[in-house]
Parts: C-alpha cells; structure tokens; sequence
C-alpha cells in the first residue's frame, strides 16, 4: 500500500453483525424453525439445555440465564444478598446497567478510580475504599481484559466480599488460562447482539455455584421458588428460548472469531505503537476481545478525520457512570477515569475484517499523526 495521499477511500463500519447471520446461517434457521415448532418459547428443557453448555463452556458448577445482561446483574446482586444500607466497590468507567444494577437493589455504589493503562479497577485502590458496610465488589472485565483474578479473590476472602463480575465483555477470555466464568463467586455475561456471542435480541446468564443459581433463577422468575410460591420480591427477567437457542446456534464459531480478533489486536499493537497510547494487556489474560481500543488527547480529532476517510469508530464509554446525572449522588472523585473517558476511541475489530481494511485502518491512523 503507498503512503502519503490517499489513493482511494473505503468504508468500514464499526461493526458487521449481518456477517455473523450469513456465517452460521443454516444454524440459526434451524434454530429458529425448531423453537417455532416446539412452541416452547419461556422456560423449559431448551434453558436447561443452554444453562448446561454454558456451564460448561466456561467451567462453572452451573449457569442461570437471565433477560438480559443486566438482568444477569441485577439478580446475581440480590442473590447475593445485597441490598438497603450496603455497599458495592465498583468501577464508574464502564456501561451503565454495572452501576444502575447496585443502586436498584438499594445499595450504595461506592466508585474505586481505574489503572491509566489497563482501565480495570485500580486494586490498590480497592482497600482503601472497604468500609464496614462493604458487601461485594462488582467489577468490570473492561474491553474483555479481566484484573489480576487471584489478587482480587483473595482481598474478598479476606475482607468477606462477593465477587461479582460484570463479564460483558470478556465471554472467552482466560486469567492464567482460567476461563471467565469459573473463578468469581458470580459472573455476568450478556449475549446483546453487539458482545463477543450476540443473540438476536436481549439475553444474558450468570455462572457460579448451583445454590447461587438457584436463587438467581428464583430472581428471574418472580422470586417464585414453586409455581404459586413466592418468596421474594423478584423480576420477569427470564431468557427468551428463540434468544438462547440463536446464542447455541452460534457458540461453536465463538472460538474461531477470538481467535481472528487477537490476530487483529496484535497486528494493530504492532502498526500504531509509538504512534498512539494503547491499552496494556497483562501476559497472564488470554483476552476474549470485545473491542480495540486507543487513547489520545486528540481523540475527538481523530475521531472525524477517521470518519472523513470512511472509518466508523465508537467510544466505550464516552461519560463514566459517576458523572451521569442520575447517580451524581453517589459522585466520588476518580480523576483517572474522568480524563480516560475523554481520550479514549474503539477502533473497528471484528473478525471478518479483511487483511487490506486493518492496514487501511492504521495508515488512516498513522497519517493523522504525521
Ligand atoms: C452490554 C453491557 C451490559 C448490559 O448487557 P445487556 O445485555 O445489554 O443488558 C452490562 N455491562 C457492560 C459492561 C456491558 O457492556
């Protein structure tokens, strides 16, 4: 490819969920047809079905599937037991549904700032911030890295803490070849369409031992624990078996898809160091990927000169949670996140990115800084 002018344009979009439909198409029509057949369309054997797998996948005692991934938090954090008067440690640099999740059960988020290069909770912060109405910490594996999984298990033992892991990001990501999924006391994966495994819709699960799943299961339906018996204040935040079963449909490709988005991060590590900050990835992480990041000052520059030369991008996330108007109440200085969240830009990564888009990608990137 020359350097220098642009010699043509192409247009690359942030992500191409069509892809994924074309690529295990005869999967998910089967799926489709079959669920329409069985007429099973909530609760039944095609979710135990899924719960299975997914256990399995991930190497958990069991999985509960829930709504959606928020649902997924919501009822993990009732399961938990937390509620009014609490406190949950937790990150303000991620989506909203980690934060709103604590402060529907009527607890109190108590925000802990993230690392400048990783943007995972700072554990070192982390203690510093456990009071004694700490319950859990319910932190964020962020662009699919996870935080030193061990360090932090063990600074919950030690303090009687839940871990809760919001594990949106990081379905297929490994700590010391560990899956995600087998390590936390609850962990929260979301099957939106836009995460490493979409459905077609809403849906979500959460892993973990069978007696924690069993409560979210009872979360997820009502607090039901019998058909007429209800025992807690609970949701209609139960998985939608068209959702589940497209998730089936399409979980054996998962691998094959970290695997090219891993060539993809390396590639782009490799091409724009020194050009750009990236994210620092610890050697023990086997990443899932959810999306690639960069970090400049110059970000929102950078971000239309990209779109001038027909490159979508998106910013995970361009506000932290803490500064939303809706949860200044719990505000807390986290002077880290508030200044990541300005420069930070997700460049596109998914795994049907041809050779020639990822090099267009990062000559338009070089040539903005030269
Ligand atoms: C997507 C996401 C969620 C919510 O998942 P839904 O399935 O959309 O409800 C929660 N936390 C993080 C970090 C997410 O990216």
């Amino acid at each position: 490819m020359t350097t220098g002018k642009i010699k043509y344009k192409m247009n690359i979009p942030f992500t191409k969920l069509y892809q994924q439909y074309l690529d295990c198409k005869s999967e998910i029509d089967s799926a489709i047809t079959d669920t329409i057949k069985s007429s099973s369309f909530i609760t039944g054997p095609d979710v135990t079905r899924f719960e299975k797998v997914m256990a399995q996948y991930v190497g958990a005692e069991d999985c509960a599937s829930t709504g959606s991934g928020t649902m997924a938090l919501l009822c993990s954090l009732r399961a938990a037991g937390i509620g009014a008067g609490d406190e949950v440690l937790t990150t303000p640099h991620t989506f909203v549904a980690t934060t709103e999740a604590i402060v529907m059960t009527g607890a109190d988020p108590v925000f802990v700032d993230i690392d400048p290069d990783t943007h995972l909770i700072n554990l070192d912060l982390l203690e510093t911030k456990i009071t004694a109405k700490s319950r859990a910490v319910l932190f964020v594996d962020i662009y699919g890295q996870c935080p030193d999984m061990y360090r932090l298990k063990e600074i919950c033992s030690r303090h009687n803490l839940v871990m809760i892991e919001d594990a949106a990001h990081s379905l297929g990501t490994q700590w010391c070849g560990q899956p995600i999924g087998s390590i936390a006391d609850l962990t929260c994966f979301s099957f939106n369409p836009v995460k490493n495994l979409g459905a077609m819709g809403d849906a979500g699960c959460v892993t973990g031992s069978q007696e924690m799943m069993d409560r979210v299961r009872m979360y997820r339906d009502h607090g039901r624990t019998g058909r007429y018996d209800i025992v807690e204040l609970g949701y209609n935040a139960r998985i939608d078996n068209m959702q589940s079963n497209i998730v089936l449909a399409k979980l054996p490709k998962l691998a094959h898809w970290i695997d090219r988005k891993r060539a993809i991060n390396s590639y782009y590590n490799a091409q724009l160091q020194g050009i750009v900050k990236t994210v620092k990835l610890d050697p023990r992480i086997g990443q899932g990927h959810y999306v690639y990041v960069i970090q400049t000052p110059r970000r929102d520059e950078l971000k239309q000169y990209l779109e001038q030369h027909g490159i979508q991008t998106n910013i995970h996330y361009a506000t932290t949670t803490h500064l939303q108007p809706a949860y200044r109440k719990w505000y807390t200085p986290c002077p880290v996140a508030e200044l990541t969240v300005n420069e930070i830009l997700s460049l596109p990564c998914y795994y049907s990115l041809t050779e020639e888009e990822c090099k267009y990608i990062c000559n338009t990137v070089r040539r903005f800084f030269q």
